[in-house]
C-alpha cells in the first residue's frame, strides 16, 4: 500500500525518434522488486483470469519481490516459451485484470515480466537443456511466427524430432518483419532461437511450403505436420484510385523498414520512404501506429491517422466493467511522437496527379445500431480532401493466404475464412494440425504462444495414441 506504481518511462521523443531502437526504458533492479511488492497474491488472481498463456503471476510476482530472480523466471517459463516478446509488446490483458485496477493502478506485470526475463538471460539462467530422450516422431513445423516457435519449442522438448520451416530469409515471423524494432529489438528473437537451436530443433529458413517444396514431399516425411502461417491477408480499400503510386500496405512498408534495419539492400526505386512526405494511415490500430511511428523516423512532413470506427472512451463504459479488457482510448508510444488521430472517417477515393497520390477524399460517419448489428451512417456534408504523397492501408487482416500450401494440402476453411480445426486441433487432414493466428484470424503475440503451446500438446497425444 505504500509503493505506488513506478512505470519505467520512456526515453525521451526527441532522442529516440532519431533512431530505430527500443523506446521503452528499464528500473533498477530494487524498484523493480519494490512494483513486484505491490502484488497482494489475491485469492481469485483474475491477472491469471485475464492471460492468455495462464502465466502464473501472483508466483511470479512474490519470488521477484524476495529476490529470486532465478526462480522467478523457472515459473515464467512454466507457462510462456517468450516471456522476453510479451514482456516487450503484449497489450497486458492482465493488466486490465488486475485486482488493484478496481482503486489504484494495476501491478506493473507486463514491465516485471521482461525484467525477470532478461536478468534470467543476462545471469546465464537461461541455457540450452536438451532432451536425452528422442521419440523417433518427425514434425515438420510450417510458419515461425511466435504460434510455430511455440509449438516447435514445446514438441521438441517433449523429445520430438522437429523442423520448423519459414518461407522468410529469417525466422519470427511478424515478430521479425511485421513489429518495429523500436517496439521489439531483433536481437531477441535471434537469442532465443540460439537457445531452441542448440537444444535440437532444426529451423529452415528461405523455403516455402507449396512453393519450394511441395506439401506432399512434407506429408511423405513427417509423421505430423502443424500450419502455423499466420493470417498474412491484408484487408484491401478497393476504392477509386487504389491503383496509383504512393498507396501501399501496411506491411510492405513496414517489413521493408525491418529488413534495411537489418543491413538489407533496397533498390532505390523499391524504396518505400515517408522522407519528406505527408503520410495518411488508414486504419486507426496498433499496425497504423507502427506506421506512424516508422513514418516518424523517416523523416515525415507530416503524419495523419484515421480510423472509421468511433474515438473510444477516456474511461471504461458501464457495458465494459473490470475485469475485462477496458476498450478505452489507447495512446501508443508512436502517437505521442507526433501525428493527427482522427476518428469516424470513411475514405471514399484517392486523388492524384501524373500517377502519384496526393489526396485521400474522407467523410464523417455515425454508427447506428440496426436490428443488432451496427451500421455506419454518413454525414451529410463532411466531405473533405485530406492532403497525402504516401497513404499506408492498416485495415487489419481478413485470413491465411489460401494459394499455396492450403489449397494444395486440401485444407478445410471455416465460416471466417480460416483454416479449420476440430477440439484436437486437427484439420480435415489426417496428421495435420493447424495453430496461431492461421486458425483464430490476427490477434496477438501472446494468444499466439498460448495456441502454439496447445498444439503441441494436441500433437504430443496424437502420438501417444498411435498416431
Ligand atoms: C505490424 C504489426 C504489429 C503488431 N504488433 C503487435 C503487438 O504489439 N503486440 C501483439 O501482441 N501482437 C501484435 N501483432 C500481432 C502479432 O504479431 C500476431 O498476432 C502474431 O505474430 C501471430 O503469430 P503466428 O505465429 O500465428 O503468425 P505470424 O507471426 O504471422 O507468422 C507466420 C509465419 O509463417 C510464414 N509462412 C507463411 N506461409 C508459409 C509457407 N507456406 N511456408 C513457410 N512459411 C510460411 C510467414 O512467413 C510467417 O513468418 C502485430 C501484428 C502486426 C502485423
Ligand atoms: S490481480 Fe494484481 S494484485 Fe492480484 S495477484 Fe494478480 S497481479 Fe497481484
Amino acid at each position: 500500500m505504500k509503493i505506488k506504481k513506478k512505470p519505467a518511462g520512456n526515453r525521451p521523443v526527441h532522442e529516440r525518434t532519431g533512431d530505430y531502437s527500443e523506446v521503452e526504458q528499464v528500473l533498477n533492479s530494487e524498484d523493480r522488486m519494490l512494483q513486484a511488492s505491490r502484488c497482494m497474491d489475491c485469492g481469485v488472481p483474475f491477472c491469471h483470469w485475464g492471460c492468455p498463456v495462464d502465466n502464473l503471476i501472483p508466483e511470479w510476482n512474490d519470488l521477484l519481490y524476495n529476490g529470486d530472480w532465478k526462480g522467478a523466471s523457472d515459473r515464467l517459463h512454466f507457462t510462456n516459451n517468450f516471456p522476453e516478446f510479451t514482456g516487450r509488446i503484449c497489450p497486458a490483458p492482465c493488466e486490465h485484470s488486475c485486482v488493484l485496477n478496481i482503486n489504484e493502478e494495476p501491478v506493473t506485470i507486463r514491465e516485471n515480466e521482461v525484467a525477470i526475463v532478461e536478468k534470467a538471460f543476462s545471469e546465464g539462467y537461461i541455457k540450452p537443456s536438451p532432451t536425452e530422450i528422442r521419440t523417433g516422431k518427425k514434425v515438420a513445423v510450417i510458419g515461425s511466427g511466435p504460434a510455430g516457435m511455440a509449438a516447435a519449442d514445446q514438441l521438441n522438448k517433449a523429445g520430438h524430432t522437429v523442423t520448423l520451416f519459414e518461407k522468410d530469409e529469417k525466422a519470427g515471423g511478424l515478430l521479425r518483419f511485421g513489429i518495429p524494432d523500436f517496439k521489439l529489438n531483433k536481437r531477441t528473437i535471434d537469442r532465443r532461437l540460439d537457445v531452441m537451436l542448440a537444444e535440437g530443433l532444426e529451423i529452415k529458413t528461405g523455403i516455402e511450403i507449396g512453393k519450394d517444396i511441395s506439401s506432399k514431399e512434407i506429408m511423405d516425411q513427417y509423421d505430423a505436420v502443424c500450419i502455423a502461417i499466420g493470417a498474412m491477408q491484408p484487408r484491401d480499400l478497393t476504392i477509386k484510385g487504389r491503383e496509383l503510386d504512393g498507396i501501399h500496405f501496411a506491411m510492405e512498408y513496414l517489413s521493408q523498414q525491418n529488413r534495411v534495419n537489418d543491413g538489407a539492400y533496397v533498390a532505390y526505386d523499391n524504396r518505400i520512404t515517408a522522407e519528406g512526405r505527408k503520410v495518411l494511415v488508414i486504419g486507426g490500430g496498433d499496425t497504423g501506429s507502427d506506421c506512424v511511428g516508422t513514418a516518424i523516423r523517416q523523416g515525415a512532413k507530416s503524419v495523419t491517422q484515421i480510423e472509421i470506427l468511433p474515438k473510444p472512451p477516456d474511461k471504461r463504459a458501464d457495458d465494459n466493467p473490470w475485469p475485462y479488457f477496458g476498450k478505452i482510448l489507447k495512446t501508443s508510444t508512436s502517437h505521442e511522437e507526433g501525428c493527427e488521430r482522427r476518428w469516424s472517417m470513411s475514405t471514399l477515393r484517392f486523388i492524384g496527379m501524373q500517377q502519384r497520390v496526393t489526396h485521400a477524399e474522407v467523410e464523417e460517419v455515425t454508427w447506428e445500431k440496426v436490428n443488432g448489428s451496427f451500421k455506419m451512417i454518413p454525414v451529410p456534408e463532411t466531405r473533405i480532401q485530406l492532403e497525402a504523397d504516401l497513404i499506408l492501408l492498416a485495415m487489419g487482416f481478413v485470413h491465411p493466404i489460401h494459394e499455396g500450401l492450403l489449397k494444395e494440402l486440401n485444407i478445410s476453411l471455416n465460416i471466417r475464412k480460416n483454416v479449420g480445426i476440430d477440439n484436437k486441433m486437427s484439420t480435415n487432414i489426417k496428421k495435420v494440425f493447424a495453430t496461431g493466428d492461421a486458425v483464430s484470424g490476427a490477434t496477438l503475440v501472446v494468444t499466439a504462444i498460448a495456441s502454439g503451446r496447445r498444439v503441441a500438446k494436441r500433437i504430443d497425444n496424437y502420438f501417444i495414441s498411435g498416431g
